[in-house]
């Protein structure tokens, strides 16, 4: 019989009062199931808001400090527990273990990152344009914060929304994605064994719609922080608008890797297998189109080849594997939609292309890594995320082409590229229209101290991460104290 997992709302773990619960099972082996967890509805969505709206009256009052001990102790926790949770998290989301335990190493980087900021939060002081009158901004908390998160970064996410929501007062209730619930379980776990109060933080699972919306559309909630498709962020950009809702989403991305004909070729070609078919291609961050110069064009493609025939495909746990399966049946569907559509579009298959079965492979939805040679701009896996292992490489004749071409997208999250030209890794600095960018580095790879997110369809101007993210998560308050006994009148007297 496997274990059920109950809500966690108002420091209590408790059943759904839909009385339903749904099946967690592991992408790579239908055998293992992680476990049953609640199928939320509306009315506990409500319990959790009422109970983080409740605890928020006294969580804003703690000094700030003090939330950053407690936050801090929480980072020990989540370090003292990386490895299970790692092996737990590769068991429900599929990525192999090495990455998983980058994923919950995040998770603690920015737990003692935000915890950091208790001592921090900084505001400012400015002169007057008056006499005997002071001036100075602090950084005040909004309420009650709703996230909802996706699988491909089961912990990680959701610990970047959490820490700096928490570090500014704010209390919280998360919904995890439907795949992934078990990461956010061992999150509220550390937050409850370390003293974390009653209500500051909930999680409350279930389906997007069933629990997402109300979560979106609540009174009390404040700010809404969502990371997922661009296609639903844009649902929740409608739902949270009439009442001017705080909203920070994060989107789909089509991310570019340009390797020009000065670049070191190995250096790129690693690059490009890390930054293509790490986390089986499910990265917002993943490399999904390569642009290579003409002059290094098929050197690079067999070089290419010839690394992603030896990588090695199959369940996470096992250390020797460097790629894990799909997320689920869909995902592998998806996945398998688009090479039959790059192929039908008249790219040319140079690696990959097919559904690996037989043996375990028949317990789970794993794919060859897949490399499309020729695409161009015109075709449809150059334009669409795919959120898989798939890569689209094209050609270009000059740097100031591969620009033109990185930029051809609704998207803009990462891009990077390969060169030893200081001028045109400068240009690109400037001319690259995406909020991450990299030079001799591949488009993922974000350190937690950085501001995270991106431009065009794929954000909405916020960031996470960094000192960047206090700003979805506090309001500012300019204040003015005069002491000079007088009436002194701005822009006046
Ligand atoms: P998704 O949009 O399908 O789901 C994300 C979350 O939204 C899940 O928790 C889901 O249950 C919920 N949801 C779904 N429908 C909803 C609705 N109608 N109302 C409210 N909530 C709803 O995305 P996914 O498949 O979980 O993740 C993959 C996508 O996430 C990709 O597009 C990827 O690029 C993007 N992503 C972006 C970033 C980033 O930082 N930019 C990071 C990771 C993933």
């Amino acid at each position: 019989m496997a274990e059920v997992f109950k809500n966690f709302i108002n420091g209590k773990w408790v059943e759904s009062k839909s009385g339903e619960t749904f099946t967690n099972v592991n992408p790579a082996n239908s055998d293992d199931v992680l476990g049953e967890f609640q199928k939320s509805n509306e009315d506990d969505v409500n319990d959790a808001i009422a109970a983080a709206a409740d605890a928020y009256k006294s969580w804003r009052l703690m000094p700030a400090p003090k939330r950053g001990e407690i936050l801090y102790r929480v980072a020990n926790r989540l370090l003292a527990d990386k490895e299970r949770i790692s092996q737990e998290m590769t068991r429900e989301m599929g990525k192999v273990i090495k990455e998983t335990r980058g994923d919950t190493q995040e998770a603690i980087d920015m737990t003692y990152y935000m915890a950091g900021e208790g001592r921090r939060l900084y505001g400012m002081t400015t002169p007057s344009e008056m006499e005997s009158k002071f001036n100075m901004t602090i950084r005040q908390p909004l309420g009650v914060c709703s996230f909802i998160t996706p699988w491909n970064f089961p912990i990680a996410i959701p610990s970047w929304k959490m820490m700096p929501a928490l570090i500014c007062g704010n209390t919280i209730v998360i919904k995890p994605a439907t795949d992934t619930p078990l990461s956010v379980v061992n999150l509220m776990k550390a937050c409850e064994a370390e003293g974390v109060p009653a209500g500051v933080v909930n999680m409350v699972t279930g389906s997007g719609g069933t629990v997402g919306t109300p979560m979106m559309k609540h009174k009390d909630v404040k700010v809404v922080s969502f990371t997922g498709s661009t296609e639903v962020g844009r649902i929740v950009a409608g739902a949270c608008a009439p009442n001017f809702k705080h909203t920070c989403l994060e989107m789909g991305g089509k991310n570019v890797q340009m390797v020009m004909d000065d670049a070191k070729l190995e250096l790129a070609v690693e690059g490009a297998l890390w930054g293509a078919f790490g986390t089986t291609g499910q990265r917002c961050t993943a490399t999904s189109r390569l642009v290579v110069h003409e002059k290094v064009y098929d050197k690079f493609l067999e070089m290419l080849v010839e690394k992603v025939a030896k990588l090695k495909v199959g369940n996470g746990l096992d250390e020797s594997i460097d790629m894990g399966p799909c997320i689920n049946q869909d995902q592998l569907d998806t996945v398998l939609k688009y090479i039959d559509i790059a192929t039908k579009d008249g790219g040319r298959l140079v690696a990959g292309g097919k559904r690996l079965t037989g043996g375990d492979y028949d317990k789970g939805f794993f794919v060859q890594p897949t490399i499309f040679a020729d695409i161009t701009q015109d075709m449809t896996i150059w334009k669409e995320e795919i959120f898989g292992p798939v890569l689209a490489v094209s050609k270009c004749n000059s740097f100031e082409q591969a620009i033109e071409m990185a930029n051809d997208t609704v998207y803009g999250l990462s891009a990077s590229l390969y060169t030893q030209n200081v001028n045109n890794a400068y240009t690109a600095m400037r001319d690259i229209e995406t909020g991450i960018f990299y030079v001799n580095a591949p488009t993922i790879g974000a350190e937690t101290h950085l501001p995270f997110g991106g431009v065009k369809e794929t954000g909405n101007g916020h960031r996470e991460a960094s000192e960047a993210a206090l700003d979805v998560y506090s309001e500012w308050k300019s204040i003015y104290v005069d002491y000079s006994g007088k009436l002194q009148r701005p822009q006046i007297d």
